[in-house]
């Protein structure tokens, strides 16, 4: 079992462009995991740390070019987004962006790294890149530099596409209540910040798309929703009238969308792709339908 953990191990630090032998790495392992009783995670850890050293200054590259997870590299950027803390071994989170686009990262809490604020500009030295669920991110560490920048950068949108099957259509769509004070949709009739209001009639979906690789939240608004549905926010508000019960429009949707195929496009905002343009989608194309038929006469 050490010999299997010492060959990933291996094979991670040759990616890296680090060769150490074998046996050495299973030496140091076998030490830790079988005399030192040291969880096997942990013992990995403490083994990378002994060879895998940053670069004294990584090279500067834009988001678009990350395209490899374990790469050491400096980043400057803009934060766009914090999000609340998940962990706490986790400092901070969100988003950072250059003209190329925006990507997630995080600092560890371990790090010691300064706080850095929204909208605000910094060269982030010696961040490691990885890889979640098919999308890079950077990991900021202890060896991450964090420079403030006078500079202001231009964050570019980073418009997504996405192509595959809606699995799934939340709570909180179909014909919904806003606030009319400051656009919120309301929950019971309820706004978060002004309490009970009458509200203005909305449009909405809050839907899950799947690749196959990955799963997408995005967000409809009422133009979108009207064209892809064909049901105008006044007919809407006549189907919920005349049955007495608003969750028919959002049973209407979810007929007509899950477990159909689309193409999607839009700028991605948080968690979100905002879809700007949405065409269905076959699931697969009459080119690749004649492939198969001829691979299969082929057998
Ligand atoms: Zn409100």
């Amino acid at each position: 079992m050490v010999r299997d953990i010492a060959e990933q191990l291996k094979a991670r630090f040759s990616e890296m462009g680090v060769e150490v032998p074998l046996e050495e790495i299973e030496k140091k392992l076998d030490v830790l995991i079988n005399e030192f009783r040291v969880p096997i995670e942990e013992a990995k850890r403490s083994v990378v740390s002994q060879y895998v050293r940053a670069p004294k200054s990584a090279d500067l590259v834009k988001v678009k070019d990350i395209q490899s997870e374990g790469r050491w590299v400096s980043l400057k950027a803009k934060v766009v987004q914090l999000w609340p803390s998940e962990s706490e071994s986790i400092a901070q989170a969100g988003l950072i962006g250059d003209e190329t686009g925006t990507i997630k990262f995080t600092k560890w809490a371990k790090s010691d790294l300064p706080l850095v604020e929204e909208n605000r500009c910094y060269m982030f030295k010696n961040v490691v890149t990885d890889e979640w669920q098919g999308r890079y991110n950077v990991k900021l560490s202890r060896s991450t530099e964090i420079i403030p920048l006078e500079e202001d950068i231009e964050v570019g949108s980073l418009v997504e596409e996405v192509m595959g099957a809606i699995v799934d259509i939340q709570s909180g769509s179909g014909l919904i209540k806003r606030c009319e004070l400051c656009n919120r949709a309301l929950v019971k009739g309820s706004c978060g910040e002004h309490g009970k209001v009458e509200g203005i009639y909305d449009l909405r979906i809050k839907g899950v798309i799947d690749d196959g690789k990955i799963v997408q939240d995005i967000l409809l608004n009422r133009e979108i929703v009207e064209m892809l549905i064909g049901i105008t926010l006044d007919e809407a508000k006549e189907m919920a009238a005349e049955a007495l019960d608003q969750s028919v429009v959002l049973d209407a949707f979810k007929e007509k969308l899950i477990g159909r195929y689309f193409s999607i496009k839009g700028p991605r905002v948080g968690r979100y792709v905002l879809v700007e343009d949405i065409k269905s989608a076959p699931k697969i194309s009459d080119q690749e339908v004649k492939k198969l038929i001829t691979e299969t006469e082929a057998l």
